[in-house]
Protein backbone atom coordinates (compact mmCIF):
# COMPACT_ATOMS: atom_id res chain seq x y z
CA UNK A 1 0.00 0.00 0.00
CA UNK A 2 1.26 3.21 -0.68
CA UNK A 3 1.12 7.30 0.36
CA UNK A 4 0.49 9.69 -2.65
CA UNK A 5 2.33 12.78 -2.10
CA UNK A 6 1.39 16.38 -4.24
CA UNK A 7 4.51 18.26 -2.33
CA UNK A 8 2.67 22.16 -1.86
CA UNK A 9 5.93 24.24 -2.72
CA UNK A 10 9.59 22.96 -2.57
CA UNK A 11 11.33 20.50 -4.33
CA UNK A 12 9.79 16.63 -3.69
CA UNK A 13 13.05 15.60 -1.47
CA UNK A 14 12.44 18.40 1.09
CA UNK A 15 8.98 16.39 1.85
CA UNK A 16 10.26 12.64 1.31
CA UNK A 17 13.54 12.82 3.48
CA UNK A 18 11.23 13.37 6.90
CA UNK A 19 9.00 11.55 5.91
CA UNK A 20 11.19 8.36 5.17
CA UNK A 21 12.01 8.81 8.35
CA UNK A 22 9.06 9.03 10.02
CA UNK A 23 7.50 6.33 7.69
CA UNK A 24 10.24 3.58 7.30
CA UNK A 25 9.29 1.47 4.40
CA UNK A 26 6.58 3.18 3.42
CA UNK A 27 5.76 3.40 -0.42
CA UNK A 28 5.75 7.15 -1.43
CA UNK A 29 4.66 8.17 -4.63
CA UNK A 30 4.68 11.48 -5.62
CA UNK A 31 1.92 13.08 -7.45
CA UNK A 32 1.25 12.84 -10.48
CA UNK A 33 3.15 9.18 -10.57
CA UNK A 34 0.37 7.34 -8.91
CA UNK A 35 1.29 3.51 -10.67
CA UNK A 36 -1.39 1.23 -9.60
CA UNK A 37 -4.33 3.46 -8.28
CA UNK A 38 -5.42 0.90 -5.98
CA UNK A 39 -2.28 0.67 -3.79
CA UNK A 40 -2.78 4.12 -3.03
CA UNK A 41 -4.17 4.05 1.04
CA UNK A 42 -2.97 7.56 2.32
CA UNK A 43 -3.26 11.25 -0.02
CA UNK A 44 -1.57 14.14 1.17
CA UNK A 45 -3.34 16.86 -1.19
CA UNK A 46 -3.78 20.31 -1.95
CA UNK A 47 -6.45 19.52 -4.23
CA UNK A 48 -6.11 16.87 -7.32
CA UNK A 49 -8.71 17.19 -10.44
CA UNK A 50 -11.94 16.45 -9.98
CA UNK A 51 -12.71 13.05 -9.33
CA UNK A 52 -9.26 11.92 -9.39
CA UNK A 53 -9.17 10.78 -5.51
CA UNK A 54 -12.30 8.69 -6.31
CA UNK A 55 -10.08 6.50 -8.50
CA UNK A 56 -8.55 5.02 -5.55
CA UNK A 57 -10.68 2.29 -4.52
CA UNK A 58 -8.27 1.25 -1.13
CA UNK A 59 -8.04 5.59 0.15
CA UNK A 60 -8.55 5.20 4.04
CA UNK A 61 -7.87 9.14 4.62
CA UNK A 62 -6.73 12.49 2.65
CA UNK A 63 -4.37 14.59 4.39
CA UNK A 64 -5.04 18.10 3.45
CA UNK A 65 -2.44 20.46 2.62
CA UNK A 66 -3.54 23.53 2.67
CA UNK A 67 -5.39 26.21 5.52
CA UNK A 68 -8.55 26.75 4.51
CA UNK A 69 -10.82 23.14 2.97
CA UNK A 70 -13.39 25.01 0.41
CA UNK A 71 -10.71 23.75 -1.84
CA UNK A 72 -10.52 20.18 -1.42
CA UNK A 73 -13.75 19.85 -0.49
CA UNK A 74 -14.85 21.56 -4.00
CA UNK A 75 -14.22 18.38 -5.81
CA UNK A 76 -17.49 17.24 -6.36
CA UNK A 77 -15.80 13.13 -6.53
CA UNK A 78 -15.01 13.72 -3.19
CA UNK A 79 -14.17 9.95 -1.28
CA UNK A 80 -15.96 9.17 1.90
CA UNK A 81 -13.08 9.08 3.65
CA UNK A 82 -11.88 11.21 7.03
CA UNK A 83 -9.52 14.37 6.04
CA UNK A 84 -7.03 15.68 8.64
CA UNK A 85 -5.91 18.56 8.77
CA UNK A 86 -2.04 19.31 8.33
CA UNK A 87 -1.57 23.36 9.54
CA UNK A 88 0.69 24.06 12.05
CA UNK A 89 1.64 26.48 14.86
CA UNK A 90 4.20 28.07 13.50
CA UNK A 91 1.13 28.54 10.35
CA UNK A 92 -1.17 30.13 12.85
CA UNK A 93 2.38 32.73 14.65
CA UNK A 94 3.40 33.89 10.94
CA UNK A 95 -0.46 34.97 10.38
CA UNK A 96 -0.53 36.69 13.59
CA UNK A 97 2.73 38.74 12.43
CA UNK A 98 0.67 39.48 9.60
CA UNK A 99 -2.44 40.35 11.50
CA UNK A 100 -0.57 42.28 14.24
CA UNK A 101 1.17 44.18 11.56
CA UNK A 102 -2.21 45.29 9.76
CA UNK A 103 -4.12 45.94 13.09
CA UNK A 104 -1.12 48.10 14.07
CA UNK A 105 -1.04 49.95 10.64
CA UNK A 106 -4.94 50.60 10.67
CA UNK A 107 -4.26 51.79 14.44
CA UNK A 108 -1.93 54.42 13.26
CA UNK A 109 -3.84 55.33 10.63
CA UNK A 110 -0.54 55.04 8.11
CA UNK A 111 -3.15 54.68 4.53
CA UNK A 112 -4.22 57.33 5.48
CA UNK A 113 -1.16 59.37 6.15
CA UNK A 114 0.20 57.51 2.79
CA UNK A 115 -3.12 58.74 0.76
CA UNK A 116 -2.27 62.25 2.18
CA UNK A 117 1.66 62.25 1.42
CA UNK A 118 0.53 61.54 -2.37
CA UNK A 119 -1.86 64.09 -2.28
CA UNK A 120 1.03 66.76 -1.07
CA UNK A 121 -1.03 67.09 2.40
CA UNK A 122 0.36 67.19 6.11
CA UNK A 123 -2.09 66.98 8.47
CA UNK A 124 -2.90 65.67 11.89
CA UNK A 125 -6.13 63.24 12.18
CA UNK A 126 -7.70 62.49 15.32
CA UNK A 127 -6.43 59.64 16.97
CA UNK A 128 -8.13 57.22 19.76
CA UNK A 129 -6.42 54.98 22.80
CA UNK A 130 -5.37 51.48 21.62
CA UNK A 131 -7.66 50.15 24.78
CA UNK A 132 -10.63 52.58 23.13
CA UNK A 133 -9.92 50.85 19.99
CA UNK A 134 -12.36 47.87 19.32
CA UNK A 135 -10.71 45.30 17.11
CA UNK A 136 -13.31 42.34 15.80
CA UNK A 137 -12.74 39.08 14.54
CA UNK A 138 -14.96 37.22 12.11
CA UNK A 139 -13.58 33.38 13.23
CA UNK A 140 -12.01 32.26 16.03
CA UNK A 141 -10.55 28.99 14.81
CA UNK A 142 -6.67 28.12 14.68
CA UNK A 143 -5.43 31.26 13.23
CA UNK A 144 -8.29 33.65 14.18
CA UNK A 145 -8.03 32.59 18.28
CA UNK A 146 -4.06 32.84 18.02
CA UNK A 147 -4.12 36.50 16.38
CA UNK A 148 -6.86 37.98 18.90
CA UNK A 149 -5.12 36.79 21.83
CA UNK A 150 -1.97 38.59 20.40
CA UNK A 151 -3.67 41.94 19.78
CA UNK A 152 -5.56 41.78 23.11
CA UNK A 153 -2.30 41.45 25.02
CA UNK A 154 -0.86 44.09 22.52
CA UNK A 155 -3.43 46.65 24.32
CA UNK A 156 -6.76 46.63 22.36
CA UNK A 157 -9.91 45.67 22.69
CA UNK A 158 -10.56 42.33 21.29
CA UNK A 159 -13.57 40.89 20.27
CA UNK A 160 -14.50 37.74 18.89
CA UNK A 161 -17.18 36.00 16.56
CA UNK A 162 -17.56 32.14 16.00
CA UNK A 163 -20.06 29.50 15.66
CA UNK A 164 -19.72 28.12 19.35
CA UNK A 165 -18.95 30.48 21.89
CA UNK A 166 -14.94 30.75 22.75
CA UNK A 167 -12.80 31.16 25.87
CA UNK A 168 -9.76 32.81 24.75
CA UNK A 169 -7.53 35.05 26.58
CA UNK A 170 -8.79 38.76 26.74
CA UNK A 171 -10.91 38.65 23.90
CA UNK A 172 -14.76 39.03 24.40
CA UNK A 173 -16.48 36.14 22.48
CA UNK A 174 -19.97 36.61 20.36
CA UNK A 175 -22.58 33.96 18.00
CA UNK A 176 -25.40 33.92 16.60
CA UNK A 177 -26.89 36.24 14.69
CA UNK A 178 -27.55 38.74 17.12
CA UNK A 179 -23.85 38.42 18.69
CA UNK A 180 -22.24 38.83 15.01
CA UNK A 181 -24.66 42.52 14.89
CA UNK A 182 -23.46 43.03 18.41
CA UNK A 183 -20.10 43.11 18.00
CA UNK A 184 -19.50 44.58 14.45
CA UNK A 185 -21.59 47.42 16.12
CA UNK A 186 -18.64 47.99 18.28
CA UNK A 187 -15.85 46.85 16.01
CA UNK A 188 -13.21 49.98 14.47
CA UNK A 189 -11.47 47.52 12.78
CA UNK A 190 -12.77 44.09 11.54
CA UNK A 191 -10.35 40.77 10.88
CA UNK A 192 -11.82 38.09 8.88
CA UNK A 193 -10.72 35.06 9.15
CA UNK A 194 -13.07 32.87 8.67
CA UNK A 195 -12.97 29.73 6.24
CA UNK A 196 -15.05 29.33 3.19
CA UNK A 197 -17.86 27.12 3.82
CA UNK A 198 -21.60 27.39 2.17
CA UNK A 199 -22.94 29.19 4.88
CA UNK A 200 -19.50 32.39 5.10
CA UNK A 201 -19.51 32.64 1.00
CA UNK A 202 -20.26 36.27 0.58
CA UNK A 203 -20.73 37.04 4.02
CA UNK A 204 -19.10 40.22 4.61
CA UNK A 205 -21.86 41.82 2.93
CA UNK A 206 -23.80 44.89 2.63
CA UNK A 207 -25.53 44.27 5.80
CA UNK A 208 -22.38 43.58 7.78
CA UNK A 209 -20.03 46.00 6.55
CA UNK A 210 -23.31 48.46 7.36
CA UNK A 211 -23.64 47.55 10.82
CA UNK A 212 -19.70 48.87 11.53
CA UNK A 213 -19.16 52.45 12.85
CA UNK A 214 -18.43 55.09 10.27
CA UNK A 215 -14.42 54.92 9.70
CA UNK A 216 -14.29 51.61 10.40
CA UNK A 217 -11.17 49.58 8.61
CA UNK A 218 -11.37 45.86 7.43
CA UNK A 219 -8.57 43.43 6.98
CA UNK A 220 -9.74 40.45 4.88
CA UNK A 221 -7.13 37.22 4.95
CA UNK A 222 -9.86 34.68 4.83
CA UNK A 223 -10.96 33.95 1.01
CA UNK A 224 -11.75 36.56 -1.07
CA UNK A 225 -15.27 34.77 -1.67
CA UNK A 226 -16.26 35.74 1.56
CA UNK A 227 -16.68 39.72 0.32
CA UNK A 228 -17.75 41.17 -2.87
CA UNK A 229 -16.34 43.68 -4.42
CA UNK A 230 -19.43 45.87 -4.99
CA UNK A 231 -20.28 45.54 -1.47
CA UNK A 232 -16.45 46.84 -0.65
CA UNK A 233 -16.62 49.61 -2.98
CA UNK A 234 -20.32 50.94 -1.66
CA UNK A 235 -18.93 50.80 2.19
CA UNK A 236 -16.17 52.87 1.01
CA UNK A 237 -17.90 55.07 -1.03
CA UNK A 238 -20.17 55.80 1.88
CA UNK A 239 -17.94 56.16 4.49
CA UNK A 240 -18.57 53.46 6.49
CA UNK A 241 -14.92 51.89 5.86
CA UNK A 242 -11.82 54.50 5.88
CA UNK A 243 -9.32 51.57 4.76
CA UNK A 244 -9.44 48.05 3.41
CA UNK A 245 -6.30 45.65 3.48
CA UNK A 246 -7.45 42.46 1.62
CA UNK A 247 -5.02 39.97 1.09
CA UNK A 248 -7.33 37.73 -0.66
CA UNK A 249 -9.74 38.59 -3.61
CA UNK A 250 -13.12 37.08 -5.87
CA UNK A 251 -10.28 36.61 -8.19
CA UNK A 252 -6.53 36.18 -7.66
CA UNK A 253 -5.10 38.18 -8.82
CA UNK A 254 -7.87 41.08 -9.60
CA UNK A 255 -8.35 42.01 -12.91
CA UNK A 256 -7.03 44.39 -14.56
CA UNK A 257 -8.59 47.62 -14.38
CA UNK A 258 -10.34 46.59 -10.92
CA UNK A 259 -10.91 49.38 -8.71
CA UNK A 260 -9.18 47.72 -5.97
CA UNK A 261 -5.43 48.04 -8.22
CA UNK A 262 -5.70 51.59 -7.70
CA UNK A 263 -7.84 53.00 -4.73
CA UNK A 264 -6.24 54.86 -2.20
CA UNK A 265 -8.12 53.00 0.10
CA UNK A 266 -7.45 49.62 -0.86
CA UNK A 267 -4.54 48.11 0.21
CA UNK A 268 -3.53 44.59 -1.30
CA UNK A 269 -1.48 41.93 -0.84
CA UNK A 270 -1.23 38.83 -2.70
CA UNK A 271 -2.42 36.14 -0.38
CA UNK A 272 0.50 36.01 1.38
CA UNK A 273 -1.10 36.47 5.04
CA UNK A 274 0.19 33.02 6.28
CA UNK A 275 3.65 33.90 5.86
CA UNK A 276 5.26 30.64 5.48
CA UNK A 277 4.93 27.14 5.67
CA UNK A 278 6.30 24.87 7.85
CA UNK A 279 6.87 21.55 5.73
CA UNK A 280 8.56 19.46 8.48
CA UNK A 281 5.95 20.35 10.80
CA UNK A 282 3.36 18.73 8.21
CA UNK A 283 5.04 15.97 7.41
CA UNK A 284 4.88 15.11 11.05
CA UNK A 285 1.27 15.73 11.03
CA UNK A 286 0.95 13.38 7.98
CA UNK A 287 2.80 10.62 9.57
CA UNK A 288 0.63 11.17 13.10
CA UNK A 289 -2.57 10.56 11.03
CA UNK A 290 -1.19 7.49 9.32
CA UNK A 291 0.20 5.76 12.35
CA UNK A 292 -2.84 6.79 14.19
CA UNK A 293 -4.98 5.56 11.63
CA UNK A 294 -2.98 1.88 11.01
CA UNK A 295 -2.42 1.99 15.26
CA UNK A 296 -6.67 1.85 15.33
CA UNK A 297 -6.74 5.06 16.94
CA UNK A 298 -8.50 8.24 16.81
CA UNK A 299 -7.89 11.43 14.50
CA UNK A 300 -6.87 14.40 15.04
CA UNK A 301 -7.62 17.65 13.67
CA UNK A 302 -10.88 15.78 11.32
CA UNK A 303 -12.58 17.75 8.97
CA UNK A 304 -16.15 18.24 9.35
CA UNK A 305 -17.45 17.97 5.78
CA UNK A 306 -20.89 18.92 6.19
CA UNK A 307 -20.00 22.23 8.04
CA UNK A 308 -17.13 22.73 5.27
CA UNK A 309 -14.40 23.58 7.39
P1 LIG B 1 -10.66 27.06 11.58
O1 LIG B 1 -9.65 26.63 12.59
O2 LIG B 1 -11.43 26.03 10.86
O3 LIG B 1 -11.66 28.05 12.33
C1 LIG B 1 -12.76 28.61 11.71
C2 LIG B 1 -13.45 29.58 12.67
O4 LIG B 1 -14.56 30.16 12.01
C3 LIG B 1 -13.98 28.86 13.92
O5 LIG B 1 -13.87 29.70 15.03
C4 LIG B 1 -15.47 28.65 13.56
O6 LIG B 1 -16.31 28.59 14.70
C5 LIG B 1 -15.74 29.90 12.76
N1 LIG B 1 -16.87 29.70 11.84
C6 LIG B 1 -16.93 28.87 10.79
N2 LIG B 1 -18.14 28.96 10.20
C7 LIG B 1 -18.84 29.86 10.92
C8 LIG B 1 -20.15 30.41 10.81
N3 LIG B 1 -20.98 30.03 9.84
N4 LIG B 1 -20.54 31.32 11.71
C9 LIG B 1 -19.70 31.71 12.70
N5 LIG B 1 -18.46 31.25 12.87
C10 LIG B 1 -18.03 30.35 11.97
O7 LIG B 1 -10.00 27.98 10.48
P2 LIG B 1 -8.52 28.58 10.49
O8 LIG B 1 -7.53 27.47 10.36
O9 LIG B 1 -8.37 29.54 11.61
O10 LIG B 1 -8.49 29.34 9.10
C11 LIG B 1 -9.45 30.31 8.78
C12 LIG B 1 -9.33 30.66 7.34
O11 LIG B 1 -8.21 31.50 7.12
C13 LIG B 1 -9.05 29.49 6.38
O12 LIG B 1 -10.17 28.74 6.13
C14 LIG B 1 -8.55 30.22 5.16
O13 LIG B 1 -9.64 30.57 4.36
C15 LIG B 1 -7.91 31.46 5.75
N6 LIG B 1 -6.46 31.44 5.56
C16 LIG B 1 -5.91 32.41 4.77
C17 LIG B 1 -4.55 32.43 4.58
C18 LIG B 1 -3.93 33.53 3.75
O14 LIG B 1 -2.75 33.41 3.41
N7 LIG B 1 -4.65 34.60 3.46
C19 LIG B 1 -3.73 31.47 5.16
C20 LIG B 1 -4.30 30.51 5.97
C21 LIG B 1 -5.68 30.50 6.17
P3 LIG B 1 -16.28 27.32 15.69
O15 LIG B 1 -14.87 27.26 16.25
O16 LIG B 1 -17.25 27.64 16.74
O17 LIG B 1 -16.60 26.12 14.87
Amino acid sequence: MALLLQPLIGDNETWLKPLRQLLPGEDIRIWPNVGNAEDIEFAAVMRLPDGKLAEFPSLRMICSLLAGQDILLSDPGLPDVPIVRTDDQEGSESMTTTVLVHVLRHYCQLPQYAAMQARGGWERLPHRWKKDTNVGFLGLGLFGAGAARRIAHEGFNVMGWSRTTKNVEGVTSFSGPQGLMEMLRKTHILVNLLPLTPETRGMVNREVLGALPKGASLINLGRGAHLRASDLYWALDEGILSHATLDVFEVEPPPPGERAWTDPRITLTPHVARLEYDIESTVLHIAKAINAIRGGQSLQGLVDRRRGY
